[in-house]
């Protein structure tokens, strides 16, 4: 039995066979990282900790996986030395506009820490993500009216997989960094805080309604020309109480904005709320015919058999709804089982109108991420297959579509990951993997190739 550690550093080791080890893993919100073996994990208190993390991995020659929120398959790995940050360095400091963000903090935790000051930054529809969100682009119901999460940062402290610090502002001069970190941190360096600007916080309309899928293009087309200040998002899926797939139509404007008022009004749907900020809003999920999502009580799995996803996340232009509805029609009726789904988030807007050199997220123009999501029980291999072979398919039939791959969702590996650097990163791919050449030497980060 191996046992927990304290070292020089003070910071807290566990070690593969301790009690701590296991409830480590266990707690991770992503069932393959969860199902991982690294060789030690940390959880450092302290930048210094984190930064002597660093030191030790390279000197034992071990990769570095970074846990921020756990939402992805990578925050945990084989043989890795896995930083848990979110353990205990999570602090959420407000001032005056600004909020300063400890790397293992969620977004959920931003928002609420933030709510009380009457003050708000834009995070994913799901409020639980991380860093992992916050540092590679923030897709959201409130990106068309706010940007992106990675649009709101004005200083990012961290350390080069050499352990040397590094501080970067939008004024500090070294203009190709601080671009590059905006989008494609995670390759290049572990980012320790974050300072974000704030946003006043309005309350929320919500609409939600669902649909039959032979109106898929025309709510897409719809959807299209909602104005900047309103998203309108959907999900296709298998309501809990029916027994084919149908779509959800999810609208959300502040309620400030008239245009988007009228636009709400327009949808006439059956269920709506008016809420005080993104943590209210209701699940983006799949509801029964009446409008409830019935939360399903999860049974506590053992982490190696725990439910595992595969994940596409590829960026669209608008004026494809005639195509693109009977493609995800057929997509979601072929799913291999109920759990699967594909989301349309709705981006545009003000996403569309900062310069794509500002950063790092090439999907600028981008209208929609559609993410695809296939999931199957940890124990089963023959779903597991058939539900990847759904996912790979509909991916291939959106590449010849696609403008951008958001790279959150990452496959190193398999033959979909040169496509998805490519379409992520190709008009910067020269500059990106010359900066993590030099700022990554000794390739203890998450591969780009
Ligand atoms: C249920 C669910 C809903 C989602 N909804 C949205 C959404 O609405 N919008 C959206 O944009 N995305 C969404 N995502 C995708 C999400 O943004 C990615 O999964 C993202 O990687 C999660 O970040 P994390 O910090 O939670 O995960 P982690 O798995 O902890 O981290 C993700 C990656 O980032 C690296 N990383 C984390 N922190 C740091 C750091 N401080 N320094 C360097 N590297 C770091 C990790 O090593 C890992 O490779 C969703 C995912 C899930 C599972």
């Amino acid at each position: 039995m191996g046992k927990q550690v304290k070292a020089m550093d003070t910071s807290v080791h566990l070690a593969p066979g301790s009690n701590a080890y296991e409830a480590c893993l266990s707690g991770l919100v992503n069932g393959t990282a969860a199902a991982q073996m690294p060789r030690q994990i940390r959880q450092p208190r302290s930048t210094k900790e984190i930064q002597t993390a660093i030191h030790d991995a390279a000197a034992l020659n071990l990769k570095i996986s970074v846990r921020g929120g756990s939402h992805s398959a990578h925050c945990a790995s084989n043989n890795s030395l896995m930083l848990d940050l979110a353990a205990s360095y999570k602090e959420i400091t407000i001032s005056g506009d600004r909020v300063r963000i400890q790397a293992g903090a969620n977004m959920g935790a931003v928002v609420q820490a933030l709510s009380p000051y009457g003050r708000t930054i834009p995070v994913g529809t799901h409020t639980t993500p991380g860093f992992g969100l916050l540092l590679m682009g923030g897709i959201g119901h409130l990106s068309r009216i706010l940007g992106l999460t990675i649009d709101a940062i004005e200083e990012l402290h961290g350390f080069r997989s050499n352990g040397e610090p590094f501080k970067l502002t939008a004024t500090t001069g070294e203009h190709e960094d601080w671009k590059l970190m905006r989008g494609a941190a995670i390759f290049l360096g572990v980012v320790t805080e974050a300072t974000l600007r704030t946003f006043p916080r309005y309350d929320l309309r919500v609409c939600r309604e669902l649909f039959t899928l032979d109106q898929l293009s025309d709510e897409i087309a719809n959807a299209e020309n909602f104005p900047a200040s309103a998203a309108c998002s959907m999900i296709l899926g298998f309501p809990q109480d029916h027994p084919h797939a149908m779509g959800l139509i999810y609208a959300v404007a502040e309620t400030n904005r008239q245009e988007s008022m009228i636009a709400l009004d327009r949808l006439k749907a059956p269920w709506q709320a008016i809420v005080a900020g993104q943590e209210q809003l209701p699940p983006f999920e799949m509801p029964q015919l009446d409008g409830r999502v019935e939360s399903i009580l999860q049974a506590s799995v053992h982490r190696m058999r725990r439910t595992r996803t595969w994940v596409y996340s590829i960026s669209l232009p608008n004026g494809l709804a005639e195509k693109l509805g009977p493609i995800l029609k057929q997509s979601i009726n072929s799913a291999p089982n109920r759990d699967c789904r594909i989301d349309l988030q709705h981006v545009g807007g003000l996403v569309n109108t900062i310069p794509e050199e500002s950063s790092a997220y090439l999907g600028r123009s981008a209208e929609w991420s559609i993410v695809i999501t296939g999931v199957w029980p940890g124990t089963d291999g023959i779903m597991a297959k058939r539900v990847r072979e759904w996912a790979d398919t509909l991916f291939k039939k959106l590449i010849p579509l696609a403008i951008h791959y958001y790279i959150v969702q990452r496959h190193p590996g398999e033959w979909s990951y040169p496509t998805e650097t490519r379409l992520a990163y190709g008009p910067i791919w020269e500059q990106l993997t010359r900066r993590k050449a030099a700022w990554d030497s000794l390739e203890l980060l998450p591969a780009l190739i």
